[in-house]
């Protein structure tokens, strides 16, 4: 399996000078399995990116087949969409209807129990209030699958996806393919109790790379704790790298990625959080617009 990460910032895109190193789109990661299905985790601004290198391929010529798997539907995970020009490529007949064969594919999967308005959301935000395009316009064949029971079989990947812990709820997914575990968990806060969500244990055990929401510092996440001015952020629905380090030693993860820094994180911050996570958990790393990794 192969993880590419096209989109790694939080709640807002944030072009600029000060972001060069990380990257300013927000959420979008491209995963190939061993049998080279195309999976899609999020379609944040950085699935523009992402559509751009795929139509030097077979997408460019409208033969493409991707599954595009939505943690939720919050605006910096469906924002790029409108943006994915592979979504664009495709014949239709004089009738309007689509050339079978001759269109790029497209399945798309939300939970039933998180996000069953997946389809309504994506077709909301290109309604012309906000986009001149709306999704009927698309011309490669797009297909909606509530993930019903959670499990879902995609090429060579077995997926686990369970519900997280986030304004409206988020799911989480367990990519498992051949004999390795990719765990994506973003947009996920830790329980206020002090202890680890028992769903997300079950995704990340054992897993080779865990992706985790560490937006806050723990200073930044309870400055009161710490002794500091600022407004909490207990229930924005996000965590720390504090809490990642915790989840991937109980789940005895193998490396820690740190993602959806947040817009206020320069590159200057970012580096800096992940040196104080490598101090304690060395190998962690935090992602950027462009990282690679294999599994
Ligand atoms: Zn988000
Ligand atoms: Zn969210």
């Amino acid at each position: 399996m192969h993880l590419k990460f096209w989109g790694v910032r939080g709640s807002v895109p944030v072009p600029g000078r000060e972001t060069v190193k990380y990257g300013g789109n927000t959420t979008c990661l491209e995963v190939r399995t061993n049998d080279g299905t195309l999976l899609i985790i999020d379609a944040g601004t950085g699935i523009r990116l992402l559509g751009l290198e795929l139509m030097k391929g077979e997408f460019g010529r409208g033969t493409g087949t991707a599954h595009i798997l939505f943690t939720h539907s919050h605006w910096d995970h469906i924002q790029g969409f409108p943006f994915f020009i592979p979504a664009y490529i495709g014949s239709k007949d004089d009738a309007g209807n689509r050339v079978e064969g001759q269109c790029n594919r497209f399945h798309l999967y939300g939970a039933s129990d998180v996000d069953d308005r997946l389809e309504a959301t994506l077709r909301g935000q290109m309604e012309h209030f906000y986009f001149p395009v709306d999704l009927n316009y698309l011309s490669a064949q797009i297909n909606f699958h509530p993930m019903v029971g959670n499990n879902v079989q995609i090429g060579s990947a077995t997926i686990t996806a369970k519900r997280l812990i986030h304004p409206n709820g988020v799911l989480g997914y367990r990519i498992q393919d051949g004999d390795h575990v990719l765990c994506i968990a973003t947009d996920c806060e830790h329980p206020s109790d002090g202890s680890i969500d028992r769903n997300l244990l079950e995704l990340a055990q054992n897993a080779d790379i865990l992706v985790y929401d560490a937006q806050y510092t723990p200073e930044e996440y309870n400055p009161a704790a710490h002794g500091l001015q600022g407004p909490s952020k207990i229930g924005w629905g996000h965590s720390t790298f504090m809490e990642g380090i915790r989840v991937a030693q109980e789940a005895k993860v193998k490396r820690l990625v740190l993602t959806h820094h947040d817009p206020l994180h320069n590159d200057e911050r970012v580096a800096e959080m992940e040196r104080r996570a490598q101090a304690i958990l060395p190998g962690t790393l935090a992602a950027y617009e462009g990282l690679v990794l294999q599994l």
